[in-house]
């Protein structure tokens, strides 16, 4: 058999972000080649806010050795603790992580990160017209690359999806629909701050807790960090529908302006936006784009993470979710390198078409689930603003362990084993369900007992 690593598989991933260097960590736990080419030259950079980070993402991470560098970051929060009979999410935390924090953790944690092209814009990607017919990746720099696969993990705007539709027009045109080039659309724009250091107002702040103030069309998510800042999130509804096209980003000033109507606005106790705005350092707006595409791979291109489905910031799991289709990727990648020979294109072809299909099929659930959401929290009707108001309180325990279940059966590297923390939680959990089932069943004893006892034949 071919060792994998002679095995000549090579892939070229557009993008450094979360879902590109999850990625490369997979590729580097399965020894496959692999090279990343992001065009931003410093990838650390501090730009977002926060970014939750859930079991899913988290047990993946663990499993290619991040999570422990992401300690220092972290801010984990104690909303779910109560779900588990135990008390944990299956050995993982929910946790608000700064977005230059995961990407830091990610980077340098990274085995070999000359792998890492920085200030590498991909500008198209083309088949070699070489015998061994691989994909030809430049860049803006003049740079070539070639690869069996290329992965776009290049974000909303990516390059990759654009490339993929050039050739599949090529190829048939009409092949992707005006609804599919359509489908991404922004009803929400998310305003990003990072407060300098305020202890006046950490104090008040638990950094386990996330605060989410709603008023109609505008709600925050707010978080303390144990380095005493504090990140903040505003979604703000938009006058109307946009679509990816069409929607022009807010300049610093038009959001400085913006913000003005919303100083007088409660967070928490005796803290109103106001306290928060006038020391905030770093600002960011970000439309909140939404809409799960339905084509994610073509002619070796695959695309993942923000580049084919876009959740907003509400439920917290299109980082997640982003992880979890880097890694079936890897999964399939890694059987597509342990193979006695090199696959043809046609076989890495259909291997990724099946390989994306299962996170398609669980996206469209939570893509719905996140949409409903967004509306609830910013109290888009009176059905919305009953829903959060009286129906939420009492159904938030049915609702955590629907997502509960989710984390369960969500996506790991199937060729590296599962860390101690995950089969330790699931240990506790099963011992749990077993205590509940034999308690059931006890129950169940005494009762006929007593009916046979009352009621003897
Ligand atoms: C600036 C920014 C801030 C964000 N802030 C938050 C936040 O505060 N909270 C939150 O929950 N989510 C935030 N997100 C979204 C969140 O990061 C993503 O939903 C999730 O992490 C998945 O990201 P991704 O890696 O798929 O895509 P992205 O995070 O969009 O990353 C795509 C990467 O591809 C690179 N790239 C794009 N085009 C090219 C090209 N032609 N050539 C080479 N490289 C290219 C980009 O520079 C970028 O590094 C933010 C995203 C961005 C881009």
């Amino acid at each position: 058999m071919e060792d994998p690593k002679t095995s000549g598989l090579r892939v070229i991933i557009i993008g450094g972000a979360i879902t590109g260097l999850t990625l490369a960590h997979c590729l580097d736990k399965a020894d496959i080649d692999y090279v990343v080419l992001e065009k931003h030259q410093d990838i650390r950079a501090n730009i977002g806010g926060s970014i939750g980070l859930q079991p899913n993402g988290l047990r993946i991470l663990d499993q290619v050795g991040v999570y422990d560098h992401l300690k220092k970051w972290r801010n984990d929060t104690d909303v779910m603790k109560p779900i588990l009979p135990d008390g944990f999410c299956l050995g993982y935390p929910m946790t608000m992580v700064r977005r230059a924090g995961v990407l830091d953790a990610l980077y340098t944690s990274l085995k070999d990160q000359s792998k890492i092209k920085l200030g590498a814009k991909v500008v198209s990607i083309n088949r070699s017209l070489a015998p061994d017919g691989r994909l030809r990746v430049d860049t803006e720099d003049g740079q070539h690359y070639t690869g069996d696969v290329v992965v776009g993990a290049d974000g909303v705007h990516g390059i990759a999806r654009a490339q993929m539709w050039r050739m599949m027009d090529q190829k048939k045109p009409g092949m992707i629909t005006d609804q599919e080039r359509e489908s991404m659309t922004v009803d929400y724009i998310g305003i990003f701050g990072i407060t300098e250091p305020i202890e006046s107002i950490t104090d008040s702040l638990n950094p386990t807790e996330m605060y989410v103030p709603s008023y109609p069309k505008a709600n925050w998510f707010v978080q303390a960090h144990v380095d005493n800042t504090v990140t903040w999130c505003l979604n703000l509804r938009l006058d109307k529908t946009y679509l990816l096209r069409e929607f022009h980003r807010w300049s610093p000033e038009q959001v400085s302006e913006k913000m003005k109507d919303f100083l007088e606005y409660d967070i928490w106790g005796s803290i109103k936006f106001r306290h928060l705005w006038e020391r905030t350092t770093t600002v960011s707006a970000a439309p909140l784009y939404e809409g799960l595409m339905t084509t994610w791979t073509f002619g070796g291109i695959a695309c993942i993470g923000d580049s084919v489905f876009k959740l907003t910031t509400v439920t917290g799991k299109g980082a997640n979710i982003s992880i979890e289709s880097a890694a079936a990727l890897a999964n399939t990648l890694h059987q597509l390198s342990v193979r006695e020979r090199k696959p043809s294109n046609a076989e890495i072809q259909a291997a990724l078409a099946e390989s994306v299909e299962g996170v398609q099929r669980k996206l469209r659930t939570v893509s719905a689930v996140s949409y409903r959401a967004t509306r609830v929290c910013t109290l888009e009707s009176v059905q919305e603003w009953f829903f959060f108001r009286y129906l939420c309180p009492m159904t938030w325990r049915i609702l955590f362990s629907v997502t509960f279940n989710e984390f369960r059966t969500a996506e790991t590297l199937s060729y590296l084993p599962l860390p101690h923390r995950a089969i330790r939680a699931a240990e506790r959990l099963g011992n749990a369900q077993r205590r509940k089932k034999m308690m059931i069943g006890l129950g169940a004893l005494i009762g006929l007992g007593v009916c046979y006892y009352c009621f003897p034949l």
